[in-house]
């Protein structure tokens, strides 16, 4: 069994605040891996420390068995990223917004099947500052996957959205495991995590 992702005794303290206090685990290739906890539990720092926009205080974090660093131009192209809250250029279209994000990388998806697999067809011309918050959301979980990432990373990717959306994206996440990318996902939907994951994990202060 190959991990995608293993952790040994993370750390990460803020002052007296021991936002992560030395947690291990592993994501296994393929699956789809749930952190779930309160508010302030540390998901967040946890998931940014692995994404590479935290530095960690202590602790191991290995990548496909290999390589031990997100700043590793490979994690890089490898991994995607939705972040709860991203901030997007008001005034570029969808199409445009997931044409400069693929631009970035070395191997990206063709932008216009993109906008159909998250159900933008309609909104390919609009400016960010016309969508809605779900359709924003939408648009986030698009550039985490514009680089055909094989780890994609997704921080409550359906808070907000109605219950058809919600339908689509888990649909959409099923169908990403189906060919074979591994997820890891943060949601506060109980029937969330127990619909889609193949694993959940409890985090409570940052342990
Ligand atoms: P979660 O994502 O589970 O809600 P977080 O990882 O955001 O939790 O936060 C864990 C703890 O670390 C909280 O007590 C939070 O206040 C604290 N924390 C997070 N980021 C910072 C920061 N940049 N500076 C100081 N404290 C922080």
């Amino acid at each position: 069994m190959q991990y995608a992702i293993k952790i040994e005794n993370l750390k990460k303290y803020y002052g007296e605040t021991k936002a992560v206090d030395g947690i291990s685990f592993s994501v296994k290739e393929g699956e789809i891996f749930s952190l779930l906890g309160p508010n302030g539990a540390g998901k967040t720092t946890t998931l940014e420390i692995i994404e590479g926009l935290r530095k960690k205080d202590e602790g191991e974090i290995i990548y496909f068995g290999k390589y031990n660093s997100p700043e590793n131009f490979y994690i890089k192209e490898k991994i995607g990223v939705q972040l709860q809250n991203s901030a997007f250029l008001d005034n570029l279209t969808v199409y445009e917004t997931l044409k400069m994000f693929s631009g970035l990388y070395k191997n990206s998806l063709d932008v216009n099947e993109l906008i159909s697999k998250i159900f933008l067809d309609e909104k390919k011309k609009a400016r960010v500052k016309e969508l809605s918050g779900g359709q924003k959301q939408r648009l986030a979980i698009a550039v985490a996957l514009v680089n055909d990432p094989a780890i994609v990373f997704l921080d409550e990717p359906t808070t907000g959205l109605d219950p058809q959306a919600r339908r689509m994206i888990w649909d959409l996440i099923l169908e990403l495991k189906g060919n074979g990318k591994t997820i890891i996902l943060t949601t506060h939907y109980m029937e969330e995590a127990e619909y889609l994951s193949d694993s959940i994990h409890i985090i409570d202060h940052g342990r």
